[in-house]
């Protein structure tokens, strides 16, 4: 018996290329979301199957067969194909080019002898239930406000947007424990999501969500696992095992068959949004996710993105708030400001900040001492020429790390010993010039001899599960003093912290950048939430020469409410972001009047686009106009209107890519970026 002819319409990575038909042998079966290994052009690649026909436009005898149908999973679904096209439309890409990168690199190799044996490797780490579950973390009694919340997003029925808007220690995260108990009870089958910020939250929010699921599989998915663990999370939750996915950005994109629920914590974090590739925001495709599922997404925050207050104040988010904090006698603390200390001082910690820091100690609490820089200082120089240091490949210092003897790059990752003498002038006293954390760690060393100071920054915690000992010596109370960066801000529930010392907000006061203001009101509201977790009431020390910045009112207030709508209304006078939509061109090449030309032409470009509902600024040089030398411009456009901006960046990127190139130029194209 023969088979009516079968035609596949197959995703495959390449920017521009839609979907490829191939024909699909006779002898083989195969199905919608199947992974599929097909040539393109002289290469082999793993495609996914998006559609089956029964006829194909293109001629026969140009038609090329599927190699192999992978067949190591259950073909992929209808939601997540579709998930898929609307990223590649929403984000202008190929549907291949959204669709494959997502799926962890092991499930998509060119099959070899090793396959099955690959796949038993990648099964074997596949989270499981426990067999003999420890006793399961019993919850505590919600207080009403978190009991309102958790029945309005329990009595949605669809989708819905909901907003749950509470500073930190209120109980955000115990909404969303209880949440997933009821939806995973409800329904044998039912899955969950939970997307948490990038940075080092997940072990720990993972271990409590285990702690409370012991029965259930947790997979996590997290950029820094590798490849095999990637895979093996993926996998849990595409075939039904895991009933529970917390993973960071990428796991918008797992597939799950029987999602009831999205949970995206801290949702205002800018690592939801991908730098490169599709540069695609993960919160914004939950919510479009959920609205396909029909069922609720729960966005939370202490402070949220403006964005997302806009729509809570349109009502196209539904509000929840949480008042007050969830643990017993825990208090807001006191928002102290003091000058920085003057110029030349020898000390980053003025006077005034070191009584308060004594003080704590006498008490027995821990401190927390806050800069948002690493390294010992962000550059080297010579005083008596005026060499500084550089680094050869961007524009930009290198920044001098004392324990390692190094100039360090912090953008492309460039390194040099220190050099003995001025490179310039032989001069053989270079100076560290301003403050990064691992000076700080030296003066308070000099400046509390005894005490146990431990730093937590990206370089000491660069080592796997580093961040997560360091976080558990602050817990069992084996450290006095806790120096950090941003890392430390999140999510980590320190009970003891009575101090937290801020040191040097003033050069994000400062910037230019539109987001600075809001990154750092997040950043300190977070990190003032450490402070005074339970018993006595904590104190917040900042430094800064603003005092006066009605920013650090609505910190002293912690009253986000004050800080977004100040903000909101100044974004409307301005036609800022949200009330604009905005996508940014940006292009690299050897040459900076190679990318701007680029940038030029594809300005020109767009005027005989776009009409008079889109707006075109000039082409600019990039911020950080070099990097691994590559010289960097960039072009925003903007429309009050989504849809025509949405119908322009179609068109537009068509002509983009036959633009020529010299100079190997690449470019990309950005929709709703952070920075333009
Ligand atoms: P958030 O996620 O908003 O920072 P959490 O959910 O982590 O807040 O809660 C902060 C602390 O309060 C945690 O130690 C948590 O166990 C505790 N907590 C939360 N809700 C309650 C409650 N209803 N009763 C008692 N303790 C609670
Ligand atoms: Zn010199
Ligand atoms: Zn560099």
């Amino acid at each position: 018996m023969t088979r009516v002819d079968q035609f596949a319409r197959v995703l495959v990575d390449a920017p521009g290329l839609p979907p490829l038909d191939y024909r699909v042998p006779e002898d083989m079966l195969a199905a919608t979301g199947d992974l599929v290994l097909v040539s393109l052009g002289a290469r082999r690649v793993v495609g996914v199957i998006a559609e089956l026909h029964s006829a194909s436009d293109i001629e026969s005898r140009r038609l090329k067969s599927i190699l192999k149908n992978l067949r190591i999973t259950a073909p992929l679904g209808s939601e997540w194909l579709q998930l898929t096209r609307f990223a590649a439309s929403y984000y202008i890409r190929s549907w291949g080019e959204a669709a494959l990168p997502v799926i962890p690199l092991a499930l998509r190799r060119a099959p070899t002898p090793q396959q099955e044996k690959r796949m038993a490797g990648i099964r074997n780490v596949m989270p499981k239930t426990d067999a003999c579950p420890k006793s399961r973390v019993t919850s505590p009694k919600l207080n009403d406000e978190q009991r309102t919340a958790v029945n309005a997003v329990l009595s949605q029925k669809g989708f819905a947007s909901f907003l749950l808007f509470g500073v930190t220690g209120s109980g955000k995260t115990e909404v969303y424990l209880h949440l997933m108990e009821e939806v995973l009870r409800g329904n044998p089958e039912a899955q969950v999501l939970l997307l948490v910020p990038e940075i080092n939250l997940t072990p720990q929010l993972v271990g409590r969500v285990r702690a409370r699921f012991p029965e259930e599989a947790v997979a996590a998915l997290n950029s820094e696992f590798t490849d095999r663990e990637r895979a093996a999370a993926w996998l849990a939750a595409h075939e039904g095992q895991a009933r529970i996915l917390v993973g960071t950005r990428m796991a918008i994109f797992a597939s799950m068959r029987h999602l009831r629920l999205i949970l995206v914590d801290e949702e205002h974090d800018h690592s939801y949004k991908a730098g490169d590739g599709l540069r695609y925001s993960a919160r914004d495709l939950a919510v479009w996710r959920a609205s396909r599922l029909q069922c609720p997404v729960v966005l939370g925050s202490a402070t949220p993105s403006l964005e997302s207050w806009a729509k809570a104040q349109s009502g196209a988010y539904k509000l929840l708030t949480l008042t007050k904090r969830a643990a017993q006698h825990a208090q807001l603390p006191t928002v102290v400001l003091t000058p920085p200390p003057i110029k030349g001082a020898r000390s980053m910690i003025t006077e005034v900040s070191r009584e308060a820091v004594e003080s704590c100690l006498a008490e027995g609490r821990q401190i927390l001492v806050f800069l948002n820089r690493r390294g010992y200082s962000p550059v080297l120089s010579c005083p008596a020429c005026e060499w500084v240091s550089t680094c050869a490949r961007c524009s930009a210092f290198t920044v001098y790390h004392k324990r390692e003897n190094a100039l360090i790059c912090h953008h492309c990752g460039w390194r040099r010993p220190v050099p003995e003498a001025c490179p310039q002038c032989g001069n053989v006293d270079i100076l560290p010039r301003g403050t990064g954390t691992e000076r700080i760690e030296e003066d308070l060393a000099l400046l509390f001899p005894g005490k146990r100071i431990l730093r937590i920054d990206r370089d000491s915690a660069s080592k796997k599960h580093a961040a997560e000992e360091a976080f558990r010596k602050v817990h069992q109370g084996e450290v006095d003093i806790l120096v950090g960066t941003q890392m430390v801000a999140k999510g980590h529930d320190f009970q003891n912290v009575g101090l937290v010392l801020v040191l040097n907000p003033d050069a994000q006061i400062l910037s230019p950048s539109t987001r600075a203001r809001e990154q750092l009101f997040a950043t300190l509201m977070q990190v003032a939430g450490r402070a005074g977790r339970t018993g006595e009431r904590g104190r917040v020390m900042i430094q800064t020469r603003f005092p006066e910045d009605p920013l650090f009112a609505a910190l002293a207030h912690q009253n986000y409410v004050e800080f977004a709508e100040d903000a909101l209304r100044e974004r409307k006078e301005n036609a800022g972001v949200p009330f604009i939509h905005q996508a940014l061109l940006t292009a690299e090449a050897d040459m900076l009047s190679q990318s701007l030309g680029f940038l030029e032409a594809a300005a020109d470009a767009a005027q005989n686009i776009c009409g008079d509902s889109v707006l075109v600024y000039d082409p600019v040089p990039m911020p950080l106009v070099r990097l691994m030398n590559r010289e960097r411009g960039q072009l925003l456009v903007e429309s009050s209107d989504r849809m025509a901006l949405h119908r322009f960046l179609v068109e537009w990127s068509s002509v983009l890519m036959k633009l020529p190139k010299p100079g190997k130029i690449t470019w990309a194209l950005e929709v709703d970026p952070l920075e333009a």
